[in-house]
């Protein structure tokens, strides 16, 4: 069993209640761990940890905090092995993926903002004649960063990093679901010299650990990522505490093929946009119109490639789609298969559980393909956040952007064609906060992150990050 512990004032520590929850292994189906479920007490003392290490940290030099950034982003890099292992083993995902992607863009989350911060700068206006004013961007206090569990360490260090490299004391938790890698972060920031109290870890269920950091009248700003109601319910209760709140939410995300668009990397694009990390990530293409000249060619193409992937134990080179996350998520995704069925969607492929040899009980599903007769239907509308993209055709530019933006979300969405004039018209027009063209979660770590609508308030990313975790106060000097 692997027992983890929360991250308080620089050591290891029991939950003082004493409660603890099962960790599971969605590989196998197994729990092989426990991790604390901490309450408020817990979080109080990480409160008072953050809180006493605030005018310390506030007032170390930009020099000093990006060293110890730097440091914490080139140890993750040392322990890739370890952290990839972990991160697989939690969350079900190919161990392939997570050290291409999730670990490696954890060291360079920190390794961004540990740059990023010798680089913030704030304004100056001259009111010619009678002033100047200064504005100066100062650190908040003490935050909490709460995150979800589909790139557990990727996202947890993606608010982390610029909310310390600001200045801030954190007081963090991850999601109870995917918790190993965010225990492992401790011992790493301890190594790099990060002062206690500087980051505290403590993990637990949402109602209960979650609740109590968004509860805390003196955590005075909330960084989210997770799922629309939850944000919806962080809101309810920051708003009249007035906290500034980042929220990244779901998404329903179009993927829209052109003809005239370069195929061969379209498809092998699309394959990824739709499946990657078993189709649980917020920016995943989950909605795929096509137009109607290459539709039964694309539907053709789909079909073979996405047969292809393997469905397979993490641990295995060959696996392109792993475990997804828990027993409840899989029911969830298997239920919105169901739902399709009575909405009149074809099933072109896929659709079932699938039994993985030795690992009998692991959370596994075929990549599945709904042809669906309408784009107002349950499974194009609502998130599923799993192995499922619906598609169908269109006719006119027109018709189909009328059909992308007619979800409550506003996350991302993907534009095949290599039509300049459709380009930017259709990217004015998309209501999302990222379009990509010709391309999918193609990231530069400097632009805004961030969604609409239903996806989300706030951006992240770049100096928006270093902006939202901090408070800007202008001086204005009369000469
Ligand atoms: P979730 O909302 O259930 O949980 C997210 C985090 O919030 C977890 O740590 C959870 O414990 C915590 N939480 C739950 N209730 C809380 C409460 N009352 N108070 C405080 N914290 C609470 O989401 P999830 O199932 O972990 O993640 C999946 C969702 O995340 C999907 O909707 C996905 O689209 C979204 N997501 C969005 C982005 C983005 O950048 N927009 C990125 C990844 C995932």
């Amino acid at each position: 069993m692997q027992n983890i512990q929360n991250y308080i004032n620089g050591s290891f520590q029991n939950p003082i209640q004493n409660k603890w929850i099962d960790n599971y292994n969605p590989s196998k189906g197994e729990v092989y761990g426990q991790i604390p479920n901490s309450t408020k007490e817990d979080v109080e003392n990480a409160y008072k940890a953050a809180k006493s290490a605030f005018p310390k940290w506030s007032q170390t030099s930009i020099e000093e905090r990006s060293k110890i950034l730097i440091k914490i982003s080139e140890l993750i890099e040392e322990n890739l092995d370890a952290f990839s292992q972990a991160e697989s083993k939690d969350n079900g995902k190919p161990i392939s993926l997570a050290k291409a992607v999730d670990i490696p863009r954890s060291a360079s989350n920190f390794r961004f903002f540990g740059n990023a911060i010798t680089q913030f700068a704030s304004e100056s206006h001259e009111s010619i004649g009678q002033a100047i004013n200064y504005t100066l961007r100062q650190p908040i206090g003490v935050v909490g960063c709460i995150s979800p569990w589909n790139l557990p360490l990727y996202l947890f260090t993606w608010k982390i990093a610029p909310a310390i490299a600001a200045g801030n004391c954190v007081v963090a938790k991850p999601s109870e679901v995917t918790p190993m890698t965010a225990y492992l972060l401790g011992e790493i920031c301890s190594e790099a010299g990060l002062p206690k109290g500087v980051l505290n870890i403590v993990h637990g269920l949402g109602s209960t650990t979650g609740q109590a950091i968004i509860e805390h009248k003196d955590i005075k700003a909330i960084s989210f990522t997770g799922g629309t109601a939850t944000g919806a319910h962080i809101a309810k209760i920051a708003a009249p505490m007035f906290k500034k709140l980042s929220l990244e939410l779901g998404g329903k995300n179009p993927n829209i093929i052109f003809a005239d668009c370069d195929y061969d990397d379209m498809l092998n694009t699309t394959v990824r946009s739709s499946f990657a990390n078993q189709g649980q990530i917020c920016l995943c293409g989950s909605r795929i119109f096509v137009e109607a000249s290459i539709y039964e060619k694309f539907k053709k193409d789909f079909v073979t490639k996405v047969k292809a992937l393997k469905v397979g134990h993490p641990a295995e080179a060959n696996t392109n789609i792993g475990a997804l996350v828990s027993k409840a998520h899989l029911e969830k995704v298997k239920e919105y298969i169901d739902i399709a069925k009575t909405e009149n969607g074809t099933i072109l492929y896929g659709g079932n559980k699938v039994t993985v040899e030795g690992f009998e009980n692991g959370y596994y599903l075929e990549p599945t393909i709904i042809e669906v007769p309408s784009d107002e239907c349950r499974v194009n509308q609502e998130e599923i956040f799993g192995p499922v993209v619906t598609i169908m055709p269109f006719n006119k530019e027109d018709e189909v952007l009328k059909m992308a933006n007619k979800v409550k979300y506003g996350l991302s969405a993907t534009l095949w064609t290599n039509n300049l004039k459709r380009t930017m018209r259709m990217s004015n027009q998309l209501q999302a906060g990222i379009v990509w063209v010709n391309t999918w979660m193609m990231r530069d770590l400097r632009t805004p992150f961030g969604g609409i609508k239903a996806s989300g308030v706030g951006r992240e990313g770049g100096f928006e990050a270093l902006r939202f975790f901090t408070e800007a106060k202008n001086v204005c000097i009369k000469y």
